[in-house]
């Protein structure tokens, strides 16, 4: 049957349904609330108290968890009134960072009237010594971000001291351990509707899927059990993935969940329906992208390869074909098959080739040592066919074996005839594709944000996600090749599972990750409607299980 999913929601309805359908899907509040009101939190058991205390800082439990973030609030305003200043400043004072203009000007006013001033009632109470001097002495004139900086800095010091060690013993902390159980629970498909499909890769399918509870869509890449063990990539998979559980930033594709069933291991990733980059270069009307999306994009895109490499990782496969567009025009990079983690200390990546002719880097095609570069000379090689629709050393379907590309990379200059290079962006692709590292753009201590290329671009505000997209896609088009071609892969014989596959298997599924997870019960009300009832400050006792 295609009804929809009123009424009780139980699996055997919900399986029921038809998955190719999406407009089945538009799960109503009420039925998502009933179905809520249901749940309890768990007791967390004393084990979990245990592992969540070790090693878990101020930083990880009260700033980058976001329900560690809005339980240490809730605490502060409980606990102590006076502390809700730390919260109002910390807010004021990121506003104003991302702020502009006359906003910016009324920001600051505000924090020197409200925070700086002995007499105000918000004054920063709580500093003492140098820092406290520091910020009587704040004036409009010495206002900037090294003076806000050290106040900011020394404020942090404050909460990690004595409010921080007061919540670990609240019950607000309790609560907090709570969700972590949840947080615990084991992902199967049941979890999950399974609906379209949105494309295919080497070892299955990726589809969209919704989460029945909150009802927040997601994609979902299905790795064939059997065909990663017939090809022997389990360890590519289980590099994927724990990469990918790392990152967290706005331009790259997040992981929420991995987990496996009978068949398949399953990465649950930030739905993007955009489609990608190469599509919108080679199919969606006259071929290349506009200049006002090609310096939105690769602000993004460079902003994106700066945090992997800060974690000294190397992508490995930059191209147009894995940067994918979300539904508000946003890009994130995807497919984290070829990225590598380089060894900590030895910062040299084994001589091994990879990536895509035709994007690879002059190091790697003679087999030398390498780190990072190759990510810049690469996304020079993409910036290139996002203009030119064509790659700098190979043209439009031009058939050419892969011995001349290689050839071509390694000995032509690259030329610029197309119509839409103007000067600066000539300028800006020809240092990312400088054939010698060391005179590559992103390689040496230079950031290439800071070329002329992206004088539009205020990097602090596109990385706070306040930059809107100059284009946005439409949401009755699917912005991908023929679809049909994606089910019915064929079946892999012959392989069997021995203990150590199944080992693998286990590694891989380890369930949600902490704060996209977080973020999914947060945005989805789910957290508001299980933290009843509130909890009022003390006297909660605390019960283990
Ligand atoms: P493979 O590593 O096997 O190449 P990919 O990660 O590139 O697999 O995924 C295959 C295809 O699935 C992509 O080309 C894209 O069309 C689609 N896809 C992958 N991830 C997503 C996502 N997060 N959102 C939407 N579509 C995706
Ligand atoms: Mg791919
Ligand atoms: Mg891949």
């Amino acid at each position: 049957s295609t009804s929809s999913i009123g009424g009780s929601v139980s699996t055997e309805s919900a399986l029921s349904f038809d998955p190719s359908n999406m407009g089945d899907l538009l799960i109503d509040r009420d039925t998502l609330r009933k179905q809520w009101l249901s749940l309890t939190l768990p007791k967390p058991k004393m084990s979990s108290a245990l592992q969540a205390a070790v090693g878990r800082t101020y930083e990880s439990l009260c700033e980058e968890q976001p329900i560690g973030r809005k339980l240490f609030q809730q605490f502060l305003l409980a606990s102590n009134p006076q502390y809700m200043v730390t919260t109002e400043f910390l807010e004021e004072l990121s506003d104003w960072s991302f702020a502009e203009g006359e906003a910016r000007e009324k920001a600051k006013q505000s924090i020197l009237a409200k925070f700086c001033q002995p007499e105000s009632r918000s004054f920063l109470f709580y500093l003492t010594g140098e820092a406290a001097e520091r910020c009587k002495d704040v004036t409009d004139k010495n206002f900037d971000e090294v003076m806000l900086g050290q106040i900011r800095e020394a404020t942090k010091d404050f909460l990690r001291g004595r409010p921080f060690s007061e919540y670990l013993k609240s019950p607000f902390y309790y609560r907090f351990l709570q969700w972590k159980e949840y947080e615990k629970q084991r992902i199967t498909d049941r979890y999950f509707y399974e609906l379209r499909p949105l494309g295919k890769g080497g070892f299955g399918e990726v589809c969209a899927v919704q989460v029945k509870h909150t009802g927040h869509m997601y994609a979902c890449k299905k790795l064939d059990k059997r065909r990663l063990k017939k090809k022997g990539e389990e360890r590519m998979a289980l590099m994927e993935k724990q990469i990918l559980e790392q990152v967290n930033s706005l331009f790259i594709v997040n992981l929420a969940y991995a987990y496996d069933n009978k068949t398949h291991l399953c990465l649950v990733m930030d739905l993007m329906n955009g489609g990608d980059l190469s599509f919108h270069i080679y199919e969606l009307g006259e071929r290349g992208i506009r200049m006002e999306r090609v310096v939105y994009y690769m602000a993004q895109i460079i902003t994106g390869l700066l945090h992997l490499h800060s974690m000294d990782i190397v992508y490995r496969d930059m191209k147009p074909e894995n940067v994918l567009l979300d539904a508000k025009g946003q890009c994130r990079l995807s497919d984290f098959g070829l990225a590598v983690e380089l060894p900590k200390h030895k910062t040299i990546c084994r001589k091994v080739s990879a990536g895509t002719p035709g994007y690879m880097a002059p190091e790697i095609l003679r087999q030398e040592y390498y780190r990072t570069s190759v990510d810049w000379w690469a996304l020079g090689c993409s910036f290139y066919e996002m203009v030119a629709a064509r790659l700098p050393f190979k043209d439009f379907k031009e058939k050419v074996q892969n011995e001349e590309v290689t050839r071509r990379i390694l000995e032509d200059e690259c030329k610029f005839e197309h119509k839409h290079f103007d000067a600066p962006t000539k300028d800006i692709i020809s240092r990312f594709l400088k054939k010698k590292v060391i005179h590559r753009l992103g390689c040496q201590d230079d950031d290439p944000r800071n070329h002329v290329f992206f004088k539009s671009i205020n990097f602090r505000r596109l990385e706070a996600g306040l930059v809107e997209p100059p284009w946005v896609p439409k949401s009755n088009v699917v912005y991908a090749r023929d679809m049909d071609k994606f089910r019915h892969t064929s079946e892999v014989e012959n392989i069997m599972f021995e203990g150590k596959d199944e080992t693998f298997f286990k590694q891989f599924s380890t369930g949600a990750v902490s704060i996209q997870w977080q973020k999914e019960m947060i945005d989805s009300g789910m957290f508001d409607e299980l933290n009843n009832p509130k909890l009022n400050g003390y006297g909660c006792e605390s019960v283990w299980e």
